[in-house]
């Protein structure tokens, strides 16, 4: 068999483009939504991710309050500005890239946004209510592997789910999405306190790989006729490019592709669709606004 390789970059356009309409209509009512990404240093995948992120609110026609501060810049200044974008009523959405300089309190930092602009999902109010099933931001990751395999047409219920990687931002919600009445998955998280993980990733229908290592995942240790969610981004050298890097994923991709029915691509996975999860929940906070005033 050979999986169909699941496009994340055209879900991620359709996404996108609903998103961009939306805000046309939100633009005639007076209201641009608008997103502020705060970026402190100049770790090179954070400015890169940081660029896509602004370039995806630029082609929504979204606004952009986004600030780029020194890595030497302090906590304090940090939540300072934090404090200000909360306050600003132009101001939709905040979100700051992670991760930081050693010297600022990434807890602190995230827990100072205020839920109704934590449009990362990060905040302990949207956990709690990802937990309880209230209506809250969804973390962009997880929430697009979900659009994803709807798009796909994968049945989740019913299925045997597994998650490698218990994150905050990626494994733990990933899970608490997929045991929701709506997806009705049987879901089983693993992590490095796991004893062989094979015995595990062979039993999922749905196997989604967070573990932040290339290959975690091989093609022996998959289930005929799975489909394979490889949300890693891993930058391994490689003298043939310009860069002198390219991108790999947590599943070895050729091995597992002669398993599984769906896969998807790293780059051009999972990765556009978090940008695009973003911009979404950016309109609706938007929209959110509206319905209070
Ligand atoms: P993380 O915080 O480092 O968490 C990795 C998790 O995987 C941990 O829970 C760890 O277990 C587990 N793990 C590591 N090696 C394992 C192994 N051999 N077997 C089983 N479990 C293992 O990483 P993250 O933030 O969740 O990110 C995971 C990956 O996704 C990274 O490659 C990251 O770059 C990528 N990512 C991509 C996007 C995107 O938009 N495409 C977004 C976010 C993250 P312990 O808890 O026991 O340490």
């Amino acid at each position: 068999m050979s999986a169909v390789i699941i496009d994340g970059k055209q879900i991620a356009a359709e996404v996108k483009a609903d998103v961009a309409k939306k805000v046309e209509g939100l633009k005639a009512k007076g209201i641009t939504p608008c997103l502020a990404v705060i970026l402190v240093g100049d770790n090179p995948a954070s400015v890169s991710y940081v660029t896509g992120k602004r370039k995806a609110l630029e082609e929504a026609g979204m606004a952009d309050k986004s600030v780029v501060l020194p890595a030497d810049t302090s906590e304090e200044d940090v939540l300072k500005l934090i404090d200000e974008l909360n306050k600003d009523k132009s101001v939709h959405g905040i979100l700051v890239q992670l991760p930081l300089p050693k010297h600022i309190d990434e807890k602190k930092v995230t827990n100072a946004i205020i839920p109704e602009k934590d449009v990362d999902g990060f905040h302990p109010v949207n956990v709690g209510k990802l937990v309880t099933g209230e209506k809250g931001f969804l973390p962009c990751t997880p929430n697009g592997i979900t659009v994803l395999l709807k798009k796909m047409g994968v049945e989740t219920s019913g299925k045997n789910v597994v998650v490698v990687g218990r994150s905050n931002i990626v494994g733990k919600p990933m899970a608490l999405l997929m045991i929701r009445k709506e997806f009705n998955s049987t879901v089983t998280i693993c992590h490095t306190g796991t004893k062989n993980l094979a015995d595990y990733t062979k039993n999922a229908d749905i196997l989604i790989v967070a573990s932040g290592h290339p290959a975690t995942v091989t093609g022996d240790m998959i289930k005929e006729g799975a489909c394979v969610i490889d949300v890693g981004v891993n930058r391994i050298p490689d003298s043939t490019k310009k860069s002198g890097f390219r991108l790999v994923g947590d599943v070895d991709f050729e091995g597992a592709k002669e398993k599984a029915s769906f896969i998807t691509p790293v780059p051009g996975g999972v990765g556009p669709m978090t940008i695009a999860m973003l911009i979404y929940n950016t309109l609706e906070s938007a929209e959110n606004r509206i319905i209070k005033n």
